[in-house]
């Protein structure tokens, strides 16, 4: 396939994405396929001589679609949203096109700056202070674990970074249970280990208890240990939990603890001020990271994390080898020093697109739309002798359960039977042990009648278990 190839095929691709859309409500929400069957329909070598691009998408076709579970789906109730609106696929089609490895400034100085300008943009929206300095991440995982990195390294006076750990004071960080296992994989990763991430206990909102924060990071102090920062969740993953961020942050302050919050579905819906009391004192926290590709519509991925001060940050991933100098230019910012990969794609090119194509007013009306239907979609399983509401939130996720005997088992049969069934799509969590289904409303296609259907399915399918 030659470059002169690619118009044509561009366009037959945008006509295949524009039907494959148009499709999305036939078809079933979730894959039915079984484990195998993909990979027994490709060879088991690539092919030695060029095949026409005419058979490789015919192959395309016949594969592909049947082998997806449908994000993009109006009746995608399942985890969170992975929403990539239009215009978000439009500009990483240009950003695909362009290819360009945006690791410094001067390997493309506009994906920089437009970088920097968009996430103040994003910033602004969210009601953030205008110091708060955006990076774009693939994933809040990424965004969570420099974080995490940073806390090791300004807690040990960045000696871990030559030294390693093996002569360091036990480092601990806190957080709760109903943060994300992210979290939990960047105190692995970071060599802090598991068992000196402290899981401090909830209350009865399942927001993390204060005090107890403070006495685990006295009780901590007292045994020689070396409290390093605090990990604080909005919005969390289960049941859209959320910590009382401006009481949690002060204990950290009080006690000089880098602080990171993770906000990375919740965080969209900061857009509009009425949600912003579940975050409360944000303004105060040293970093936070929410995802633009889960609630927002810029395509996956994209992840933003906000910094009050990047150069903790920049000096704990920051490394600047000869070849990577960039000779008289010191005043620019060089994306690469502030995440753990080196290279870059032009991921701020969606968000301008985004942001621009829907203006806030846009974003806005389209978060409250999902949060409303929520709410009509609980109350009316409530009044459902049948179903038992678990857990509520403010914003667009809720929990269920059948009600009765033999409660768990029936729960998750009846999952089994909806999700087979195909028309929606939901998953499932322990809540205080007890299987629970989530109802997490967000697809940028769906409607109130798409959400509405769930009642109805469900009441349908129920007489199933
Ligand atoms: C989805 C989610 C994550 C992980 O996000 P990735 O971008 O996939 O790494 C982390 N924390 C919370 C609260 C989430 O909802």
């Amino acid at each position: 396939m030659k470059h002169s190839d690619l118009p044509e095929w561009s366009a037959r691709a945008a006509r295949w994405a524009a039907e494959y859309h148009a499709s999305l409500p036939e078809r079933p929400v979730r894959a039915r396929t079984r484990p195998g069957e993909i990979a027994a329909l490709l060879p088991d070598a690539a092919p030695e001589l060029p095949e026409p691009m005419e058979e490789i998408f015919a192959d395309f076709e016949r594969i592909v679609p049947d082998g997806l579970t449908h994000w993009q789906h109006p009746r995608f109730f399942a985890y969170f949203p992975s929403n990539a609106a239009p215009a978000s696929m439009l500009a990483d089609q240009l950003a695909n096109a362009i290819a360009a490895q945006c690791m410094l400034w001067q390997t493309s100085p506009v994906a920089t700056e437009m970088e920097q300008v968009v996430t103040g943009w994003l910033a602004r929206a969210l009601g953030l202070p205008a110091a708060m300095t955006g990076v774009i991440h693939d994933t809040a995982t990424t965004a969570t674990f420099s974080a995490v990195l940073t806390m090791r390294e300004r807690a040990l006076g960045w000696r871990g970074l030559h030294q390693g750990l093996s002569g360091a004071p036990r480092l601990r960080i806190y957080a709760s249970a109903e943060t994300h296992s992210s979290v939990d994989k960047a105190i692995r990763l970071a060599g802090i280990g598991q068992d000196n991430l402290v899981k401090v206990p909830t209350d009865a909102d399942r927001a993390m208890d204060v005090a107890a924060l403070a006495r685990a990071i006295a009780a901590d102090r007292a045994a020689g240990h070396l409290p390093a920062g605090v990990v604080l969740c909005v919005g969390g993953t289960a049941t859209g939990a959320s910590d009382r961020i401006g009481p949690a942050l002060a204990v950290a302050r009080a006690e000089g603890l880098y602080t990171h919050v993770d906000a990375a579905w919740a965080g969209a819906a900061m857009i509009c001020p009425e949600y912003r009391f579940l975050w409360e004192g944000v303004d105060q926290a040293d970093s936070l990271v929410m995802n633009p590709h889960k609630w927002l519509g810029a395509g996956f991925d994209c992840s933003v994390q906000f910094l009050a001060d990047p150069v903790p940050q920049v000096r704990t991933l920051g490394l600047r080898p000869d070849y990577l100098e960039t000779l008289g230019e010191d005043d620019v910012v060089n994306f690469n020093e502030w995440t753990v990969p080196l290279g870059r794609r032009f991921r701020a090119l969606k968000l301008w697109f985004l942001l621009r194509a829907h203006g806030l007013t846009g974003l806005r009306a389209m978060i409250r739309g999902h949060v409303a239907w929520t709410r009509a979609l609980e109350a009316r399983l409530s009044a459902d002798p049948r179903f038992e509401i678990v857990t509520t939130c403010p914003l667009a996720l809720f929990s269920f359960r059948l009600a009765g005997e033999d409660r768990d088992a029936r729960t998750e049969a009846l999952l089994r039977v909806v999700n087979d069934d195909g028309r929606i799509y939901l998953t499932q969590t322990r809540v205080d042990g007890a299987f629970v289904i989530r109802v997490s409303v967000g697809s940028w296609s769906t409607t109130e009648s798409d959400v509405m259907a769930v009642a109805d399915i469900l009441g349908e399918l129920v007489g199933r278990v």
